[in-house]
């Protein structure tokens, strides 16, 4: 990039006022070349074998990731878009003292295109999106926050935003300040999200059930009696499933366990205990190479988001004959309900939610034809929601697949 190009795009980020485009800051570093560089590099490593940034925007075609920088209020983060072939970008905000920049791009990059997939299979009308924001010393929380909204402003619609990881009722009004694209929760009418992305696993799972061959009263490992895991507990305790439960804070798998008649087990424990069903709703990244070969369950389904470490675990629970449902697939509800309530008006999302189970009965299937994994096979059936692949062999002209001679009058 020339200085003059980089210059021109400060400018420009200067004007919106919170925000640095495609990693170009407003200034130049010690060596006098321009940031844009520098970025890169602090980003994706030097040396051989570095990824420049747009390389790694390429991988999963990302379409715009915007650098949040404000130095008045502290503001820093990323917000990434990555797709809107079928509507604006949903994706929630989610804030922490990230130890390093790179780790906040990341999670924004994962977390847009899990979106993306996400709202693709839930036949929603939006794409994916994710910000990232760095929680450090500096950060004046309020301004950064209403910073954040008037960027938000100026996309027209492009994305909306919700709660996510860390962000607290005052972040949420100081963006509603500033920003009508942003989902304010509670609303009225709304409902509690976390349950409704309950209901969505509880679908799922029925379908896994029924692929399975497994009838009558399961029993059902609940990792995590957060917000989804307690309310998957009801509803499963209602279905007169048997309960096992655990959760980082012991209290909390007590309660759990008092009101549904769940068995407390350790955190250490519940990932492996002998039972037909494992429902992960805690953390992400809790089906890997160590967890796999241990499982001595038939299903895996449950809320958390991005359950496997790397698409291979999913082929090795495959490959042991666990049933596993796609995380983004089961626990579609809270999203659901989202763009039923802000984006389609909908005031009831039973029926929208129901469909998880077909839709989880077609991914067991797709993935039985094709001899791959349900992960594999929910990404593919998301992918062919999104924009078909050009190829030079689908170019038309004026209709034709050969150009026209054409003629100097035209
Ligand atoms: P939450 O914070 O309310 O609950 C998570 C629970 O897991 C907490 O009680 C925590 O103490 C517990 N926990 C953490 N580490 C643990 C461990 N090692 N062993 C056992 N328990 C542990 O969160 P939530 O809203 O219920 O969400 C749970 C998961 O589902 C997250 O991965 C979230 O991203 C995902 N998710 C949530 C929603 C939603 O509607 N809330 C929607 C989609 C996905």
């Amino acid at each position: 990039m020339s200085g003059t190009q980089a210059e021109s795009l400060c400018s420009c980020a200067r004007q919106i006022g919170c925000a640095a485009i495609l990693g170009v800051t407003c200034g130049r570093d010690a060596d006098q070349s321009w940031i844009m560089k520098t970025t890169e590099t602090a980003l994706f490593g030097g040396g051989a074998g570095a990824t420049s940034l747009f390389e790694r925007l390429a991988e999963h075609d990302h379409e715009q990731v915007v650098v949040l920088q404000n130095r008045e209020t502290g503001l820093r983060g990323f917000l990434a878009i990555h797709d809107t072939t079928l509507g604006p970008a949903f994706g929630g905000v989610r804030i922490r003292p990230y130890g390093e920049e790179r780790e906040a791009l990341e999670d924004a990059l994962r977390l847009s295109r899990a979106m993306t997939y996400k709202a693709s299979l839930a036949e929603l009308p939006c794409g994916g999106g994710k910000t990232t924001l760095i929680e450090h010393a500096g950060l004046r929380r309020e301004a950064a926050f209403e910073g954040f909204g008037t960027f938000v402003e100026s996309l027209g619609g492009r994305y909306f935003c919700a709660r996510d990881v860390g962000i607290r009722d005052e972040d949420l009004a100081a963006m509603a300040r500033t920003t009508r694209y942003v989902a304010l929760d509670p609303a009225p009418g709304l409902g509690d999200v976390s349950e409704h992305t309950a209901i969505g696993v509880w679908h799922a799972l029925r379908a896994c059930l029924e692929a399975a061959g497994i009838r009558g009263k399961a029993r059902v490992a609940i990792q995590g009696a957060g917000s989804v895991g307690t309310w998957l507990a009801r509803i499963l305790a209602g279905e007169g499933m048997e309960l096992l439960v655990a959760d980082a804070v012991a209290e909390r798998a007590a309660a759990t366990a008092r009101e549904t008649g769940a068995r407390v087990m350790t955190p250490e424990e519940i990932l492996f205990a002998e039972a037909e069903v494992v429902a992960p709703c805690a953390l992400g990244g809790v089906l890997n190479r160590e967890t796999v070969p241990r499982l001595r369950c038939r299903v895996v389904c449950g809320c958390a988001n991005n359950m496997l470490s790397r698409p291979a675990d999913g082929d090795a629970l495959a490959a042991r004959g666990i049933l596993y449902a796609p995380d983004y697939l089961a626990n579609a509800g809270g999203l659901i309900r989202g763009a039923d309530y802000f984006v389609l008006g909908r005031m009831d999302s039973g029926p929208s939610l129901e469909r998880i189970y077909g839709r989880t009965l077609e991914v067991i299937a797709a993935a039985k034809a094709q001899g791959i994994s349900t992960a594999r096979a929910a990404d593919g059936l998301a992918q062919s929601r999104l924009k078909p692949r050009k190829t030079f062999g689908d170019l038309k002209w004026r209709g034709e697949l050969h150009p026209p001679a054409l003629t100097h009058a035209e």
